[in-house]
């Protein structure tokens, strides 16, 4: 096999498993390289579950998700895989809290139907939650769930069919670029492109590619609570949440329902920073179970429940939350990604085709603006 490529991703997470299958259906030569095995649990891609959702207090992400809904129904219909599974979603608090208001406006900005309803008025069309009387609940109707583990691994499985080469067990440790091209060691190989797309997550191999980026990989939970009657509880009768009441917890509570007999998973958006990538404690912290356990008895009473099953998860945050998306400022052959903050999942497939088209086209038809690098004055190029 020749080690010539147009294309090489480093890193198959989410977002690098789309942009090795965006790249390869429109006829790249593609390889994906992956230091861990598919679907690895040590990143931020793994799990039984993502939300998806327009709500968001910036209209550029809602524009994006207008992109982000069908692509997700065109992978399912290529693959046969069930992936999103529509839900509903709800997002509640004071109406007074910037996200939430923000969110109501972003939505009546781009058009997407919504309603924002009285505590009362909830509590009848979603009964197992318990509003407090000062809350307003919006809900939009084509929230729900992407099967996250299953997501990942039909991008790398549909791409590999395109005719992608994929190297797990392949660690980069070299990468050098050249004013057309790159080369680059893995797994004791090198591998030359035309083109290179850099998705490493909380990895920071920006730093070898001359770029010095403000991201702090962060640890936080996934956890899956026994909520009983499960029907109660999973997709077929629960929303996906967010609770706009991030002063109770230190970090804004989300939710979603149990997803193929996985419980009821509440989690705080946010944790502590990592000091070490290479020493992070994987074991999940009492403290954040406790506090996700009250967050239960209080709004979702019913749902109380033993902890069936927690897991160390990762972020990785940039100062704004916003992601990143751009070419290399200088050069035009190599994108890049850190689209984490933790809520990039949904969006994972759009991004792997935007770096994509960056890197093979030049330009891209979405409003990347807001995802610039030139936002961090402390960047570094050489
Ligand atoms: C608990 C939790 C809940 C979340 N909930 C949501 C949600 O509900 N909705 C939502 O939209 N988003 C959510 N997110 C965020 C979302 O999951 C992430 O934004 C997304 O998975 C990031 O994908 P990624 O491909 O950028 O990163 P990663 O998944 O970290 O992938 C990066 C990959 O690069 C590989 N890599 C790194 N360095 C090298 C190297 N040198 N050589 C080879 N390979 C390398 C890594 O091994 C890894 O596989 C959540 C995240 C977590 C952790």
């Amino acid at each position: 096999m020749s080690n010539t490529f147009d294309v090489i991703v480093i890193g198959a997470g989410a977002v690098g498993s789309a942009a090795a299958y965006f790249a390869a259906r429109s006829g790249q030569h593609v390889l994906l390289l992956e230091q861990f095995e598919i679907d690895h649990q040590n990143g931020s891609s793994y799990g039984a579950s993502r939300i998806i959702r327009y709500a968001y207090d910036h209209p550029v992400y809602v524009e994006l998700a207008k992109s982000t809904f069908p692509l997700w129904a065109a992978l399912e219909a290529e693959s046969g895989e069930t992936l999103y599974t529509q839900t509903g979603g709800i997002d509640f608090g004071r109406v007074d809290q910037p996200t939430l208001r923000g969110m109501i406006d972003s939505l009546a900005a781009c058009n997407i139907p919504h309603e924002v309803l009285e505590p009362d008025e909830a509590h009848q069309r979603f009964p197992q939650f318990r509003f407090d009387d000062d809350m307003k609940v919006l809900y939009q109707g084509d929230a729900g769930v992407l099967r996250a583990s299953l997501c990942v691994r039909t991008h790398v499985r549909l791409a590999q069919q395109h005719g992608a080469v994929v190297r797990d067990q392949s660690p980069v440790t070299r990468i050098e670029i050249k004013s057309d091209s790159v080369e680059i060691q893995a797994g004791g190989e090198i591998f030359s492109a035309a083109a290179l797309i850099v998705v490493p997550g909380p990895w920071g191999i920006f730093a070898s590619i001359g770029l010095d980026l403000p991201l702090t990989p962060v640890k936080t939970h996934e956890a899956y609570f026994d909520s009983q009657p499960a029907e109660r509880y999973d997709t077929t009768s629960f929303p996906i949440f967010i609770a706009h009441t991030l002063e109770n917890y230190g970090f804004m509570p989300y939710g979603l329902p149990g997803v193929d007999g996985s419980g009821l998973k509440v989690g705080l958006h946010g944790g502590p920073p990592i000091a070490d990538m290479n020493a992070v404690d994987r074991t999940p912290s009492p403290d954040v179970i406790e506090k996700a356990q009250t967050f239960i008895k209080r709004h979702i009473p019913g749902g109380s429940a033993p902890l069936k099953y927690a897991r160390v998860c990762l972020y990785t945050m940039t100062p704004d939350e916003h992601f990143i998306i751009d070419r290399h400022p200088a050069h035009d052959h190599v994108a890049i990604s850190a689209s984490c903050s933790g809520h990039a999942f949904k969006f994972s497939n759009i991004i792997g085709q935007i770096l994509t088209d960056l890197v093979c086209n030049g330009t891209t038809q979405h409003d990347i603006g807001l995802f610039s690098l030139s936002r961090f004055d402390q960047l570094q190029s050489v």
